[in-house]
């Protein structure tokens, strides 16, 4: 792991990023890469070095999901056509197991959805325990569209506001973490993007001519989504607005995001509800004393790499992680027998989290498994 690479974040995007006091979404400079003092060429060493620890973490909430645990994750990705939200899928998630991901997109409501409540559909496609779940689109559509096109008035979108605000409070509150990203490219590099859609025929299906539509009420959906951030900004489900010019620079920030979300969670590997050295027993009764020799020479020369993986494993998640080191629980001992292996940290006060934070500092070299 390149240790240095991560130093090129003068501030962590999490805070800068949030549309707190005083932020102006007109005044945002959208060609701006705030908070990363390298350039493009930095952030794909960055992502490169990132991957296999993404792909640890989710496989770590994947396995604490399927023992038990409450966790998961929710990326809720906003933004107007071209504005990146499907490069952030496949450049940022497409480093993790697809098995753990739960991606729904969001498009026009269906002739059955409109029979229902809008967050209905949203309800339905929640990620499971263990997950990390991604909206392509959302529930924020239902406060831009209708609106941007004159078919609801202020009284109701700013009833949506309270609801989605409640709605949120009790999905963060069930045990998922929820990390909202609305990516705005400006203007002309709006233009740029679909002119190229236009230009190259592989680029033709990409292409809605109600793009152009969207586009021409440019500033209605500017208003929208700055009456968005000032009214849906919470603690259990804040908002990151991420300038979105340059590509790299957003997924770039999403990767830091969804792994910083991930580390918080703090989940070690599950201990097993039996006991390991009874199920070693049991097998080797089944196995040739060839195969348990070469077994055992396998285990020696793994516990070997195991432990330098491990401590590259908690080094990275130590730096990234400027909070205090992650709070990984003990490793599967081979003498912990029929506990539940439900994380004991699942549902934790944010208070709780930061104490446990810095008071694991050795508990930290936990876990690294092999890649
Ligand atoms: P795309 O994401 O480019 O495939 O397009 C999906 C389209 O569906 C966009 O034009 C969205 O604005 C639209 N859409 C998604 N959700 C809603 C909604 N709740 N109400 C109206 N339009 C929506
Ligand atoms: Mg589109």
């Amino acid at each position: 792991m390149a240790h240095d690479r991560t130093d090129l974040w003068t501030t962590p995007p999490a805070e800068l990023l949030r549309p707190g006091g005083g932020f102006d979404l007109a005044d945002m400079d959208r060609g701006d890469a705030p908070g990363w003092s390298g350039g493009k060429k930095d952030s794909k060493a960055f992502l490169a070095d990132r991957a296999p620890l993404l792909s640890e973490l989710q496989e770590r909430l994947f396995a604490h999901g399927r023992t038990g645990g409450d966790r998961s994750v929710l990326l809720v990705i906003q933004g107007l056509d071209t504005a990146g939200k499907g490069g952030v899928v496949r450049h940022v998630i497409g480093m993790v197991d697809p098995q753990g991901v739960a991606l729904r997109a969001f498009g026009v409501p269906t002739a059955q959805e409109r029979r229902h409540h809008y967050l209905w559909r949203v309800r339905r496609a929640l990620p499971k325990p263990g997950m990390i779940g991604v909206f392509d689109r959302s529930h924020y559509e239902d406060v831009l569209v209708p609106r941007v096109q004159g078919e609801i008035d202020e009284e109701v979108w700013k009833k949506r506001y309270r609801e989605i605000n409640r709605f949120e409070e009790r999905v963060a509150a069930a045990g998922t973490t929820i990390i909202k990203v609305a990516l705005m490219p400006s203007y002309e590099e709006q233009g740029l993007r679909l002119m190229e859609r236009l230009d190259r025929p592989e680029k033709h299906w990409k292409f809605d001519p109600g793009d152009v539509d969207t586009r021409l009420r440019w500033d209605d959906y500017q208003a929208a989504y700055a009456d968005v951030f000032a009214n849906t900004h919470t603690d259990a489900a804040p908002w990151h607005v991420i300038p979105a010019d340059r590509k790299w620079y957003t997924r770039l920030v999403v990767t830091e995001l969804l792994t910083q979300a991930l580390i918080d969670l703090g989940l070690g590997w599950p201990r097993p509800r039996w006991r390991v050295a009874t199920q070693k027993r049991r097998l080797a009764e089944t196995m040739s004393e060839e195969s348990l020799a070469e077994a055992a020479e396998k285990a020696r020369k793994k516990a070997a790499q195991f432990q330098v993986e491990e401590e590259a494993y908690a080094a990275t998640v130590n730096e990234v992680d400027d909070d205090g080191p992650v709070r990984a629980e003990e490793s599967a001992a081979d003498d912990h027998m029929d506990e539940p292996a439900t994380s004991r940290r699942s549902k934790q006060a944010p208070a709780e989290k930061k104490h446990k934070k810095h008071n694991n500092k050795d508990k930290d070299k936990k876990g690294k498994k092999k890649s």
